[in-house]
C-alpha cells in the first residue's frame, strides 16, 4: 500500500535524507527543507556500521557506498604511549558473515552524497531555515526565515542536536556538553611521506585519545578524530577552526605512528562534544524527531548517524502503511515505541567511552537490521 501523504522532512543532514529517501523509494510525497545553502563537503570521516549498511542496502546504495569506502579488516584499539592492543574488534569478511553486511569507513562527505542520490533534486529545498511550526486544522504549516511557508500532513524533524523543533515542541533544554572537544580532518595519504600506518585504531590515552582510519578503498585518504578535554570553551565555539600546533602538543605523547599523522596534518577543525538525556518523548501528533533532533550521543561507538539512519527505515516502514492524517499520531508514537530503546542504550552506552577498551559484546549493536525489525503495534 502506498501513502498518500504529503511529509515535510526539516534538515537534510544523514537522518533526513535517508528519511527522504526512504519515503521517496515507497512513492510517498516528501520534501526536504534544509537551511544551507549549499552542501559542503566538511572534511571528515565517518565510520558506516554494519547495521547502518543494512539501512543503505535497503536503499539501493550499497555497492555505489562499498565503492567510495574503506573496508578495515579490524577496529583495533591500543595504549597511546605504548602501541599494546587493547582490543582487536575483527571486522572484514567475517564481520559480513556474522552481521550480513560489511563495515565500512567514509569520507563523511561520500556518505551523504551517496544518500543524496537517491533523493530527487527537486524534493530538496536549499536556503530554507525553518524558523516557526503551526498546527492549522491539523495540518502542519512550517515557517521560513524569508517570510514563506509549506504546508504537509506531517512534519520529521531532523534537525540535528540543536534542533528548534524540538524546542518548539518540548522546551529549550540545554545540550550537556562534555567539557571535551574533537579535532578532526581529513588529508591526503601522500603527506605521510611513506611509511605504514595502522587500517584503522583507536589510541587510548589516560584523559584523551585519538581515532585514525583510512576513508578511501586504494587507502589515499587519512582521518583522524579526538577527544580532549577543554575546559572553558563555549557554545560560540561549536564548530571552529583548531591550532594544529596545541593539537601536536596535546598528543605529544603518544605513539609515534600518532605523531607522524599529525605531523603531516595541514589544518584541522574542532567540534565541541555534546549529548543529551534520553528524552521523554519524541513526537507530537503529527510531527516527530528523527536523528540526533531527539537523540543526540558522543562519537565514541561512531553510532550516531547509524542510529539516524535505523530511525529512517523503521519510520518509513510504519509510514507506507499509514494512509490518512488521522493516523500519522499513532505511526509517530509506535515510531516511537520502537526506537527508543534501542537508540537510548546507544546514547548510554556511548557516553560511557569503554566501547571496545576491552572485549565488548557488539552482536546486539551490528546485528540489527531496521527493515525486518519487529515494529512496535
Ligand atoms: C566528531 C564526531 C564524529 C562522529 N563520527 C561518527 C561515526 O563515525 N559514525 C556515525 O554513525 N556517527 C558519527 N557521528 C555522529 C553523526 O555525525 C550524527 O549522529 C549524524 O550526523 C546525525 O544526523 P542528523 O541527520 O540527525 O543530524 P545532522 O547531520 O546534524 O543534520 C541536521 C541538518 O539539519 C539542518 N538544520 C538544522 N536546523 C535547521 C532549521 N532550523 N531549518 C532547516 N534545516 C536545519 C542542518 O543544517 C543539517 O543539515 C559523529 C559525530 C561527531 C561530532
Amino acid at each position: 500500500m502506498g501513502s498518500r501523504l504529503s511529509i515535510a522532512v526539516v534538515g537534510a543532514g544523514m537522518g533526513g535524507l535517508a528519511t527522504a529517501a526512504a519515503l521517496h523509494r515507497m512513492g510517498i510525497d516528501v520534501m526536504v527543507y534544509e537551511q544551507a545553502r549549499a552542501f559542503e563537503r566538511l572534511g571528515a570521516g565517518i565510520q558506516i556500521g554494519c547495521n547502518a549498511m543494512q539501512v543503505l542496502r535497503g536503499l539501493g546504495l550499497e555497492q555505489r557506498m562499498r565503492q567510495e569506502a574503506f573496508c578495515p579488516r579490524s577496529w583495533n584499539n591500543k595504549d597511546a604511549a605504548t602501541g599494546q592492543v587493547r582490543y582487536d574488534q575483527i571486522f572484514g569478511a567475517s564481520a559480513e558473515e556474522r552481521y550480513g553486511a560489511p563495515y565500512l569507513l567514509a569520507h563523511r562527505g561520500d556518505l551523504h552524497a551517496t544518500l543524496a542520490s537517491a533523493v530527487p533534486g527537486e524534493r530538496i529545498r536549499l536556503g530554507h531555515q525553518v524558523t516557526g511550526l503551526d498546527d492549522q486544522a491539523g495540518a502542519a504549516v512550517l515557517r521560513f526565515a524569508d517570510g514563506t511557508t509549506a504546508r504537509h500532513d506531517a512534519v520529521v524533524a531532523a534537525d540535528g542536536v540543536h534542533s528548534l523543533v524540538r524546542n518548539l515542541l518540548f522546551g529549550r533544554g540545554e545540550v550537556n556538553f562534555t567539557g571535551r572537544i574533537a579535532y578532526r580532518t581529513t588529508l591526503p595519504a601522500a603527506l605521510l611521506g611513506g611509511g605504514e600506518i595502522d587500517e584503522c585504531t583507536k589510541w587510548w590515552g589516560e584523559d584523551r585519545h585519538i581515532v585514525i582510519y583510512f576513508v578511501k578503498p586504494d587507502r589515499s585518504e587519512v582521518y583522524f578524530v579526538t577527544s580532549q578535554p577543554e575546559p572553558g570553551f563555549t557554545l560560540e565555539s561549536w564548530s571552529a577552526t583548531g591550532d594544529v600546533r596545541t593539537l601536536r602538543a596535546a598528543f605529544g605523547g603518544f605513539h609515534p605512528q600518532v605523531r607522524r599523522v599529525l605531523a603531516a596534518c595541514p589544518g584541522v577543525h574542532k567540534w565541541a562534544l555534546a549529548d543529551r538525556d534520553p528524552l521523554e518523548r519524541w513526537h507530537d501528533r503529527n510531527v516527530t524527531l528523527l536523528g540526533d533532533a531527539c537523540h543526540p550521543m558522543t562519537p565514541y561507538m561512531a553510532q550516531g548517524a547509524a542510529m539516524a539512519l535505523e530511525d529512517a527505515a523503521v519510520l518509513a516502514r510504519l509510514l507506507h502503511s499509514t494512509d490518512d492524517r488521522a493516523s500519522i499520531g499513532d505511526a509517530f508514537r509506535r515510531f516511537e515505541a520502537t526506537r527508543k530503546d534501542r537508540a537510548s542504550r546507544v546514547q548510554l552506552t556511548s557516553r560511557a567511552n569503554t566501547w571496545l577498551n576491552t572485549k565488548t559484546d557488539v552482536d546486539w549493536v551490528y546485528s540489527y537490521n531496521p527493515w525486518t525489525t519487529p515494529l512496535a503495534p
